[in-house]
C-alpha cells in the first residue's frame, strides 16, 4: 500500500470521527453578523486553533476587523514541495427564522437520510473540515507531499472587513503558490466542479442636483429642468436596446470568450426556464448573442440598484424635486478594472449631462474580477483528483458573484484561487434546513487527499 492508499483507507476508517467533529463544530453558533454572538465566533476560532495544533501546525490569530482570522502553517519535509493555502470561513449566517427549520435547534446536527442538517454545514463548516480531515489522513499516511498553510476567516458573511488589512500586515505568512477555496460547491452529486472565474464589482452613487429646494411645479414647471427627469435620461442612455452597456470603453478590456470556453460552459446543465421561474420575472432579457448562463457569469453588467427622487409617499404632491439619486453597480469580468468603469461613467455624464443640472459621482466598494487559467498544473491536479473520485471529468464553471477574499489574495499577494466544494446546489445555504450530503462529503475528503498527492507530484 502506498501513502496515497493508506491515506484513503484512513478516510474510510474515520468517517464517523469526521462526522462527530462536524457536529461539534456546528454546535458553536459562530454567527458573525450579530454582535451578541461575538464570543461564540471567538470560540469557533479557538476550536479551529486546537484542531490545527492537533495536526501539528503552528498557529496564529489575526484580528483587524470584527472577528479573528485563524492562520496555520504545516510545512512538508521537502522544502521544494509546493505550498497550498487552504481557505475556509468558520462564520455562519443567522439561523432565523427558527420555525422554518424541521429540527428544534439548527445548531444541533441532525442526520436524516443521507444528509447532515444544521446551520453552517454546507456553507461551509463541512467544507472546511473536509480540508482538515484530508490533511490529517495525508499526515497519518507518511511524508506530506505539499506544504500546507491555512486561512480560516470569521468575517466572510459580513463582507470580510478585516481581511485586506490582515493580508497587508502579514504578507509572508500567507505566501503560497496558490489557494484552494472549497466554498464554491458543485453542480450535482455526480457533477464535480471547478470554479475558475468570479466577477468583480464596482459600486457607485450618483446624485443629480437641480434647484436648491423642492419647487412648486405650477410655478416653476416648464422653465426649470426636473432632476428626476434628467436622471432618468442619463440612466436610460447607459444601455442600448439589446442590453449592451454604452459607457465609453466599457468593453475595451473584456477578454473575449473563446469557442473552447463557450463549449466548456455549454456542458454545464442549466435550465433557462427554471432560472426564469426562480426570478419570477415575465421574460428573459439581455445580450442576444450570449446564452443566459454566459450573461450571468461571463459577461459584464451595469445595474441600477436603487433609485430615489422627490415625493414617494401616499397621495400626491406637485413638485419639481431638488435632487435625484441612483445607486449603480457593475459586475466585471477579466480584464476590466473598477477604475475604468468609474472613468466611463464620468465620461458618459460629462458628455450627456445638460447644463441645467449638476451631478456628483461617488465610487463605493469595488473588487476586481478574478480568473485562473484552467491549464495550470494546480488546476489540472484538482481536475485529476475529482475525476479519479467521481469517475468523470469535472465541469468548469464561472461564478457571477464576487468573493472579496479571492480578489484580495489575487490583488494583494498575487495568489490565484482555485474554487471547488462538496455542497450541492439545493443544500439550503443561508436558509432553513441547511444540510450537507454526507456521501458527497466523504467523497470530497477523498478527492482532497488525492489532490494533495497529485499536487506534490506535479511539483507546481
Ligand atoms: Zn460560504
Amino acid at each position: 500500500m502506498d501513502a496515497r492508499e493508506r491515506a484513503l483507507a484512513y478516510v474510510q476508517q474515520h468517517e464517523a470521527d469526521f462526522l462527530q467533529r462536524l457536529a461539534e463544530f456546528v454546535a458553536i453558533p459562530s454567527v458573525s453578523t450579530k454582535p451578541e454572538y461575538q464570543a461564540e465566533v471567538a470560540r469557533a476560532a479557538d476550536w479551529l486553533i486546537d484542531q490545527l495544533q492537533r495536526l501539528g501546525a503552528q498557529t496564529a490569530r489575526f484580528t483587524e476587523g470584527v472577528h479573528p482570522m485563524v492562520y496555520g502553517h504545516l510545512p512538508a519535509d521537502n522544502p521544494d514541495a509546493p505550498t497550498v493555502l487552504l481557505y475556509g470561513h468558520y462564520d455562519v449566517q443567522p439561523a432565523e427564522p427558527l420555525e422554518k427549520w424541521s429540527q428544534p435547534d439548527p445548531f444541533r446536527l441532525e442526520i436524516r437520510g443521507e444528509n447532515a442538517y444544521g446551520r453552517g454545514t454546507a456553507d461551509m463548516k463541512a467544507q472546511l473540515l473536509a480540508l482538515l480531515a484530508a490533511v490529517e489522513a495525508v499526515r497519518h499516511a507518511g511524508p506530506q507531499p505539499v506544504h500546507f498553510k491555512f486561512l480560516f476567516e470569521g468575517e466572510e458573511e459580513i463582507g470580510s472587513p478585516g481581511a485586506a488589512r490582515v493580508l497587508a500586515a502579514h504578507p509572508e505568512a500567507f505566501r503560497a503558490d496558490f489557494c484552494l477555496n472549497p466554498d464554491a460547491g458543485m453542480q450535482g452529486p455526480d457533477l464535480p466542479s471547478i470554479t475558475y472565474a468570479l466577477r468583480g464589482l464596482a459600486y457607485f452613487e450618483l446624485r443629480v442636483h437641480g434647484p436648491s429646494h423642492d419647487l412648486h411645479s405650477g410655478a416653476y414647471g416648464g422653465a426649470i429642468h426636473n432632476p428626476a427627469q434628467a436622471m432618468a435620461e442619463l440612466l436610460a442612455g447607459m444601455h442600448d436596446a439589446d442590453g449592451r452597456v454604452t459607457l465609453p470603453g466599457f468593453y475595451d478590456r473584456v477578454r473575449p470568450l473563446t469557442d473552447e470556453e463557450r463549449a466548456r460552459l455549454a456542458q454545464i446543465p442549466f435550465d433557462e426556464e427554471a432560472f426564469l421561474a426562480s426570478a419570477g420575472a415575465p421574460a428573459l432579457w439581455g445580450e442576444p448573442e450570449y446564452t443566459v448562463l454566459e450573461r450571468i457569469t461571463a459577461r459584464p453588467t451595469l445595474e441600477i440598484n436603487g433609485l430615489y427622487s422627490g415625493f414617494i409617499e401616499e397621495g400626491s404632491k406637485t413638485i419639481i424635486p431638488a435632487y435625484a439619486m441612483a445607486k449603480l453597480s457593475a459586475r466585471l469580468v477579466p480584464d476590466q478594472r473598477p477604475e475604468d468603469v468609474a472613468q466611463g461613467l464620468r465620461a458618459h455624464l460629462e458628455t450627456h449631462a445638460p447644463p441645467t443640472i449638476r451631478w456628483e459621482l461617488e465610487q463605493m466598494a469595488s473588487a476586481p474580477p478574478v480568473m485562473v487559467d484552467v491549464d495550470t498544473p494546480a488546476v489540472q491536479a484538482l481536475a485529476r483528483a475529482l475525476a479519479q473520485t467521481w469517475g468523470r471529468e469535472p465541469l468548469y464553471t464561472r461564478n457571477g458573484g464576487t468573493i472579496p477574499i479571492v480578489a484580495m489574495l489575487q490583488d494583494q499577494l498575487g495568489i490565484a484561487s482555485v474554487l471547488t466544494g462538496f455542497a450541492l446546489p439545493d443544500s439550503g445555504m443561508h436558509g432553513p434546513d441547511e444540510h450537507q450530503h454526507l456521501p458527497t462529503w466523504y467523497k470530497g475528503i477523498r478527492a482532497l487527499v488525492r489532490y494533495f498527492y497529485e499536487l506534490g507530484e506535479s511539483g507546481s
